[in-house]
């Protein structure tokens, strides 16, 4: 059975962009992973009316379960309590034994800011410790206690869950809320969904779009399969979801797409092309781990940076230099600064060379180099705006050497140039090499 589920997001800073959005997202992952269909995310801004409104649209819409995030601080535009409260037809109380355990939490922060007014705190502190008669209280995490609140006696209509704004307050007390009574029971007889991820690389997303085609002419049932399609930092991701027993048509699609892009589909397990470059540096059993180093010119660093990303990289990541002028490229990583007179600074022969030099001056098994025209300024007719050159190397032989033009703006070209570079370097950790065989 399928039980819906909306969410809304509070604060005037996430409805202006001035700060992300990463509560949505996070509850929508959640949801999904309970099995709840969520339908809708609302984001309003601080007003009280608003939040109001978007619970009743949502209500109306037909939604089991509403969970909200923000708007649960000390400060007077902090309503979200008050106006759920409302919204389900249940006057505020004050919980004594909840102010208790808040002054407590305030007593640990006074000691950090010794000067505050304490008539004020004390004020704040019960304002948090007001809560809808009858809501399920979850502990602060931060010093605002999140809420479970259903309709009031003899009323009909979803559980609304609050929780408060900072994600790192929201997402340990996320995991409180699903134990709770009363968010099982809203929940109950939710059909658990699997879902899994083909990614691939190298190819336009319109070649998956003609892979349904063809399975379906093969007979695989797509209606049973919620597949959906998106191009994401130059990779296709293929997402699908279905009900367990499903499982054989869902197994027969992947095998159509094994089939027909054998050469681009680099991960079926949901594995990122990060991840896999993490664990092909690193070795295991049979293999030996290796070292890598970058020498980037119009990616600034972003490869290094991705590099990074993942906890545990300092087992394999040895450095990046960041050789933006044609000067840094000679200093930093060795380039012949006749070779840069010679082909330009962007080529494959410097990409070569900075592969080359990040290897020497960092002392790695493996180098990067990167080196483009990330625009808006700068191309040529023989060199457009998105010309990125690179090469990655192993020490002592076998290397990736490729010249391609990237779309887009410079942020995409940037951020489509680590793309790249990661799936060079994990071809040249899987054995491949530029010689093995003819180039495309
Ligand atoms: P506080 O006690 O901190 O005021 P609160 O529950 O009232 O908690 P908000 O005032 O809505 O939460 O948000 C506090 C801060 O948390 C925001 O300034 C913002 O930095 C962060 N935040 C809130 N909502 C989001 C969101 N949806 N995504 C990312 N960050 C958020
Ligand atoms: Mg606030």
């Amino acid at each position: 059975m399928s039980v819906r589920a909306g969410i809304v997001v509070t604060g005037t800073e996430v409805l202006t962009g001035r700060v992300a959005d990463r509560n949505g997202p996070f509850l929508a992952e959640r949801l999904r992973e309970l099995g709840v269909d969520q339908a809708h995310t609302i984001v309003v801004g601080d007003r009280p009316s608003d939040v109001a409104d978007a619970l009743r649209w949502l209500a109306d819409a037909g939604v089991r379960l509403i969970v909200t995030s923000g708007g649960l601080g000390p400060t007077e535009d902090d309503l979200t309590a008050q106006v759920v409260a409302d919204f389900q037809g249940r006057p505020m109380a004050l919980d004594e034994p909840l102010e208790g355990r808040i002054w407590a939490i305030l007593e640990g922060l006074r000691v950090r800011w010794p000067d505050l007014d304490e008539e004020a705190i004390r004020r704040s502190n019960r304002k948090q410790a007001l809560v809808p008669d009858g809501a399920t209280v979850l502990e602060p995490v931060g010093t605002a206690p999140g809420l479970i609140v259903p309709p009031a006696a003899g009323r009909s209509g979803p559980v609304v869950v609050v929780l408060p704004g900072p994600p790192r307050e929201l997402q340990p007390m996320w995991a409180t809320a699903v134990d709770t009574a009363p968010f099982r029971a809203a929940v109950a007889g939710a059909t658990v969904y699997r879902q899994h991820t083909l990614r691939l690389f190298g190819i336009p997303e319109s070649e998956i779009a003609e892979t349904l085609v063809r399975a379906r002419d093969a007979g695989v049932d797509l209606d049973a399969l919620e597949i959906t399609t998106c191009l994401r930092r130059g990779e296709v991701e293929v997402v699908t979801r279905f009900e367990p027993p499903q499982q054989a048509i869902y197994d027969a699609f992947a095998a159509v797409v094994r089939d027909r892009h054998a050469g681009t589909l680099f991960s079926d397990d949901g594995s990122s092309v990060d991840e896999q470059v993490a664990a092909l540096l690193r070795g295991d059993g049979a293999r030996a781990g290796r070292t890598i180093a970058t020498a980037e010119s119009c990616t600034g660093g972003l490869l290094a940076g991705r590099l990074t990303d993942l906890p545990g990289s300092s087992d394999y990541v040895r450095g990046g230099l960041v050789v933006y002028s044609d000067e840094a490229k000679v200093a930093l990583a060795g380039v012949d600064p006749a070779l840069i007179e010679r082909v330009g600074a962007v080529s494959v022969e410097v990409a070569e060379a900075l592969a080359d030099g990040a290897i020497a001056a960092l002392d790695a098994d493996v180098g990067v180099g990167i080196t483009g025209i990330a625009g808006p300024g700068g191309g040529t007719p023989d060199k457009p705006v998105g010309t990125v050159c690179f090469s990655v190397a192993a020490r002592g032989g076998g290397r990736l050497t490729r010249r391609v033009v990237l779309p887009g703006g410079r942020f995409d070209v940037r951020d489509r140039s680590t793309t790249v570079a990661m799936h060079l370097v994990r071809r040249l950790l899987q054995g491949e090499s530029d010689g093995d065989r003819a180039e495309p």
